[in-house]
C-alpha cells in the first residue's frame, strides 16, 4: 500500500489517483497520515477491498507529480537521522566510521513534501538523499529481530545541510544546519514494508539538473535500519509516525572535487527503488 498526504488529509494511492481515507472510511479512519499508521493493521484490513486498484509504476510515476502531495508525516513527534551512516559517504567526507550510530535529530519545522522549493541559504548548502524509515507500532527496546516489524513503510527523503553550519563551533552540533525551511522534503508518500521487501537492498539515486550525482545501494549502511531502529529503541521510545533518516551514501557536493554546492535555479530528483522520486526545485533565499 501507499498512503499519502494530499492537501492534509491523509489518501490511499490507487491506479486512478488518491481515495481520501477519511470520507471513504466514513471517520472510521482518522484524516491524519499519522494515525493510519498507528492503525496499520487494523487499516491493511479495511484497505483490502482496493487490492483490485493497485497501481502499476508507470501510474505510481504520473501520480507523484501531483501538487496536491504534502509532507507524508506533518508532525511527528520524533524525527531522528543517521549521519555517516554509509561507508563510501564517511570517506569521501575524510571522517572516520562511526562504531555506535551518530544520531542528530532535523527540526519538525524543517519538514516538507515533493516539490518544495529547497532555498539556498549559505554557499554551502548541500544534498543528501536518504531512505527515510516511518515508525509504525514502534516501542522501547526492540529486539534486532523484531525491529523491522516496528516500521510501517518508507519514504524517499533529502538531509538537505548548511555545510557551514552543521560543522560550527569546536564541537559540531548538526541538528540546526539541517533544520532551515523546507531542508527536510519527504515522499512522495509512504510505502508499506511488505511492497519492498529487504531495506538494504535498494538502488538509491540522486540526481541533479538530470545528472547523477548519487547512485548506489542501501546495502552500504553501516549500520541496518534495523540496527538503527533497534539502537535508538534502546533509549527513547519510538512512536508512531516518528521519522528515520537512515543517512546518504556519497556522492554529495561536498565530496566533488571541486565542491559544488546548491544554486538557485537547480533541480533535486531524488529517487529510491520501490518507493519513487521527489522532485524539488531549488530557489534564493
Ligand atoms: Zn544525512
Amino acid at each position: 500500500m501507499r498512503i499519502a498526504n494530499l492537501q492534509g488529509r491523509a489518501a490511499l494511492v490507487v491506479a486512478e489517483g488518491f481515495i481520501d481515507i477519511g470520507e471513504a472510511s466514513d471517520g472510521q479512519f482518522s484524516s491524519d497520515t499519522s494515525d493510519v499508521i498507528a492503525n496499520l493493521d487494523a487499516f491493511r484490513i479495511w484497505a483490502a477491498q482496493f487490492d483490485h486498484l493497485a497501481p502499476n509504476a508507470e501510474q505510481l510515476a504520473a501520480l507523484a507529480t501531483d501538487e496536491r502531495l504534502s509532507t507524508v508525516v506533518a508532525r511527528p513527534r520524533q524525527i531522528f537521522a543517521i549521519g555517516l551512516n554509509y561507508r563510501h559517504h564517511a570517506e569521501e567526507m575524510n571522517l572516520i566510521l562511526p562504531d555506535a550510530p551518530m544520531v542528530f535529530t532535523k527540526f519538525q519545522s524543517a519538514l516538507c513534501g515533493t516539490h518544495a522549493t529547497i532555498p539556498v541559504v549559505s554557499d554551502s548548502t548541500d544534498w543528501e538523499v536518504e531512505m527515510v524509515a516511518v515508525v509504525g507500532r514502534g516501542g522501547r527496546d526492540i529486539a534486532i529481530e523484531d525491529a523491522l516489524d516496528a516500521v510501517a513503510g518508507y519514504c524517499v527523503g533529502q538531509d538537505v545541510s548548511d555545510r557551514e553550519l552543521q560543522m560550527a563551533g569546536a564541537q559540531p552540533q548538526f541538528s540546526l544546519g539541517k533544520s532551515w525551511s523546507n531542508f527536510a522534503p519527504v515522499g512522495p508518500w509512504i510505502t508499506t514494508s511488505d511492497e519492498i521487501g529487504d531495506p538494504n537492498e535498494l538502488t538509491i539515486q540522486c540526481a541533479l539538473n538530470g545528472v547523477l550525482m548519487q547512485d548506489w545501494s542501501t546495502n552500504d549502511m553501516v549500520f541496518s535500519i534495523k540496527e538503527v531502529v533497534s539502537y535508538l529503541s534502546s533509549v527513547v521510545e519510538l512512536l508512531p509516525g516518528d521519522l528515520i533518516f537512515t543517512g546518504s551514501p556519497h556522492g554529495v557536493g561536498q565530496g566533488q572535487k571541486p565542491p559544488r554546492f546548491l544554486k538557485a535555479g537547480d533541480e533535486l530528483v531524488s529517487t529510491i527503488q520501490g518507493l519513487g522520486s521527489i522532485v524539488n526545485p531549488v530557489g534564493a533565499y
